[in-house]
């Protein structure tokens, strides 16, 4: 009797092509809470024991062709605009395809807003600066669980988190600065500027919105998050025309097909509108997050035109629905108009704080009455206006004097160590990756590179003593 064995399966196993990078899988993809882009390269470079910076650098800059993205500054807006890269646009785009790439990750377009191009606006989409929930990174945190960044967090609409509805935190509780959304130290749940934990020890109870308020931003929240749950689940991109088709439905519905009557109640031009119904432009995110509130239904199904969103005889037909207006407090102060002396206190007031506000911030507290301050008190915002810039050029030269000192500690400490003083070597070890950028800083490295004896005054490096060719 003879015994039969299984065949051998010879063929070569099938192995995932070799990355550069590990393939990381994104966090929370097809949920309300799925990872934002610049969240997974901090998670990326974490895996790799490197800083988000260095990755960047040495691995990512070169194929995105973006040169040095940590010019970033959350208080004056100057610099290259971080948060884009989770964004519609190039940048975004540019990110995904270098790091699927490096990564071999398929789908990294829902870590973004790439999917939502054609009915989504470009601007004022997304903050510029981090926020967070302190309640969900507590929560992950005790639970041993990854610690990242949604991409709800970075959409400037979403004030409040869905699942704790409490405000989001905008500043580092340990040094109060504002965050970038990509830092070259940006660490997941870390303040990538005092390095201190975000995790907090414990959360206290601090003041909640008026519940009119927090109904309206929860509703906000919950439709954001209904949008980015879907993303990973569409077939094919919604299209403009099918937004444009709903736009038309959304008026028929509110002002009977009036359009300009829907402009008024918008407070929008005429010309905006007919542009929405041709398919040209997007409204704005705020209004199409009130015209989707009005028709009750989620911003998902208005995005999408989806059929059942807005079934003919519901209870959309049935009456005439009022949109609502952003929030109570803008309302409020829409309606009121701050007489002259009022203006002229706030003015005074702009004169003596420290430090000194710029024209425009203190126009933005103005509200409606901003439109004719320059005209009524010209002289006042002069000197405002000189305040500023006389502060600002204060700042400047702290900083460029800081900037050498700085470059020259570090080139120094560098050189003790025995390392090459190059901009790849100190720039990690810097406060701001900017200060090699600025002449102070350049010039303080020439000098200490020529003190040491590393190159001659004119910035060459010394010629070597031997040219022969034998
Ligand atoms: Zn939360
Ligand atoms: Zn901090």
């Amino acid at each position: 009797m003879l015994w039969t064995y299984d065949a051998w399966d010879t063929s070569p196993p099938v192995l995932p092509r070799p990355t550069r990078l590990y393939s990381l899988t994104p966090i929370g993809v097809g949920t309300p809470m799925v990872e934002s882009l610049t969240g997974y390269v901090v998670r990326l470079a974490e895996a790799h024991c490197v800083s988000a910076g260095l990755l960047y650098w040495k691995e990512i800059r070169t194929l995105t062709g973006k040169g040095n993205i940590f010019t970033f500054r959350v208080t004056n807006g100057n610099g290259y605009s971080t948060h884009t890269i989770n964004g519609l646009g190039a940048p975004a785009a540019d990110f995904v395809r270098v790091l699927e790439r490096l990564t071999g990750q398929h789908n990294l377009r829902v870590l973004t807003l790439l999917p939502w191009a054609q009915v989504l606006p470009k601007a004022g989409l997304l903050r510029r600066a981090r926020a967070w929930c302190e309640r969900c990174v507590q929560a992950w945190h005790q639970a041993n669980q990854p610690l990242y960044e949604p991409l709800l967090w970075t959409l400037q609409a979403v004030t409040v988190c869905p699942y704790h509805q409490r405000p989001l935190c905008h500043q580092c509780p340990h040094c109060a600065c504002p965050l970038g959304p990509l830092d070259w130290r940006s660490r997941s749940a870390y303040c990538s500027r005092c390095a201190h934990t975000l995790v907090p020890h414990a959360v206290e109870s601090v003041h909640t919105l008026p519940s009119h308020d927090l109904q309206w931003a929860t509703w906000v929240a919950n439709a954001c998050g209904d949008l980015l749950a879907a993303t990973a689940q569409m077939d094919c991109p919604p299209a403009r025309d099918r937004l444009a088709h709903t736009i038309g439905r959304c008026i028929e519905h509110t002002s009977a097909g009036n359009a300009s009557a829907f402009a008024r109640l918008l407070q929008v031009g005429r010309g905006d509108v007919s542009r929405w119904q041709r398919g040209k432009a997007v409204p704005r995110f705020t209004l199409l997050l009130r015209m989707a509130y009005g028709l009750r239904t989620s911003l998902l199904d208005f995005l999408l035109g989806s059929p059942g969103a807005m079934a003919a005889g519901g209870v959309v037909r049935a009456a005439p629905v009022a949109l609502p207006s952003p929030t109570h407090r803008q309302t409020a102060q829409a309606g009121r108009r701050r007489n002259g002396p009022e203006v002229s206190r706030i003015l005074h007031a702009a004169l003596t704080e420290n430090p000194p506000p710029s024209v425009r911030a203190v126009l933005k507290r103005l509200g409606d009455a901003a439109s004719t301050v320059r005209y009524h008190f010209p002289d006042l915002c002069r000197t405002i206006a000189r305040q500023h810039a006389e502060h600002r050029a204060r700042c400047a030269t702290v900083r460029k004097a800081h900037a050498a000192e700085e470059v020259r500690r570090v080139a120094y400490q560098l050189h003790a160590k025995g390392l090459r003083l190059t901009r790849q070597h100190i720039r990690p070890l810097l406060t701001s990756s900017d200060y090699l950028n600025l002449p102070e800083g350049r010039a303080a490295l020439r000098e200490v590179r020529s003190q040491l004896g590393l190159e001659d005054k004119n910035g060459h490096a010394p010629a070597p003593h031997n040219w022969g060719h034998g």
